[in-house]
């Protein structure tokens, strides 16, 4: 979905000129309902931010007259304690929440956010979110800013909803300048020692990166982002677990990832 968004992320290129406007104009309505109603299995609303549209409770009961098994909505958090959004959510059909959570404090994640205050929104809509009944699942990002602190963002997690965090992915490029990506995204080295053993769930990770905070990960799907783009260094020709591993993302490369591969003997996938 495409539409207003609270936050003014450091790793996105909202608000700097890049690809995304600061407000660009919400998904057409007629083109958000016919979508919310085409059915399937499971119905996602994502993007921007969701909770933003004007019509985006219209469209979560739309996807459960269609006969989604499960709805869930992507979204900063930031809106789920502000009046009735959160009880509206769950009476228009709504499943779960999906919120990321950037660190264990304010500071951390309000600096990363963009946004003052946005911990404490995020915490109290997270409250509001499960006393409608519906299910929270929180994710997060692998930064530079945080890496240090993802252990006890998890341990947080947990102790909002239960659950650790549902996945903490890997960061890509908001643009064009090296520079900016060096100075967000870790060395896999380094996620390697921050979270070896964690059992943190690393999203679009190298499997032999994953595996080290996560055994048993398995390969994730290929991702829709076209700043996405995968490559197999030489050190991944021999390694079993090539045919499951989603490779390694370009920009990685300056950050020399291929020199912190660990390329497997066995298959144990
Ligand atoms: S060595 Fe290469 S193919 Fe093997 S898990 Fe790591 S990135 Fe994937």
């Amino acid at each position: 979905m495409q539409g207003a968004c609270d936050g003014r992320c450091s790793f996105c290129d909202r608000g700097t000129g890049g690809a995304l406007d600061r407000e660009r104009p919400p998904t057409p309505h007629d083109a958000l309902l016919a979508a919310a109603g085409a059915g399937g299995d499971a119905t996602t609303f994502g993007g921007d931010e969701p909770l933003a549209h004007p019509r985006i409770f219209d469209a979560v009961r739309r996807a459960r007259e269609s006969g989604a098994r499960e709805i869930v909505v992507m979204t900063s958090g930031l809106r789920l304690a502000v009046g009735d959004v959160a009880n509206d959510l769950a009476a228009a059909g709504a499943d779960t929440v999906v919120v990321p959570l950037y660190g264990p404090d304010a500071g951390t994640h309000d600096r990363i956010v963009g946004a003052l205050g946005a911990f404490d929104r995020l915490r109290a809509g997270v409250n509001r979110a499960r006393a409608a009944s519906l299910d929270v699942r929180i994710q997060s990002l692998v930064l530079v800013a945080n890496l240090a602190r993802l252990r006890e963002t998890d341990a947080l997690a947990r102790a909002w909803t239960g659950t650790g965090l549902a996945q903490a992915s890997h960061v890509l490029p908001r643009g064009p300048d090296p520079a900016e990506f060096q100075a967000v995204a870790p060395r896999y080295a380094d996620v390697v020692r921050a979270l070896d053993g964690s059992g943190i769930p690393l999203g679009r990770f190298p499997l032999c990166i994953a595996r080290r905070s996560l055994p048993g990960t398995r390969g994730s799907e290929p991702g829709s982002n076209p700043a996405d783009v995968r490559v197999f260094p030489a050190q991944c020709d021999d390694c079993s677990l090539h045919s499951a591993c989603p490779g390694v993302p370009t920009a990685m490369l300056l950050l020399d990832a291929e020199r912190d591969l660990e390329p497997a003997q066995a298959d144990p996938v």
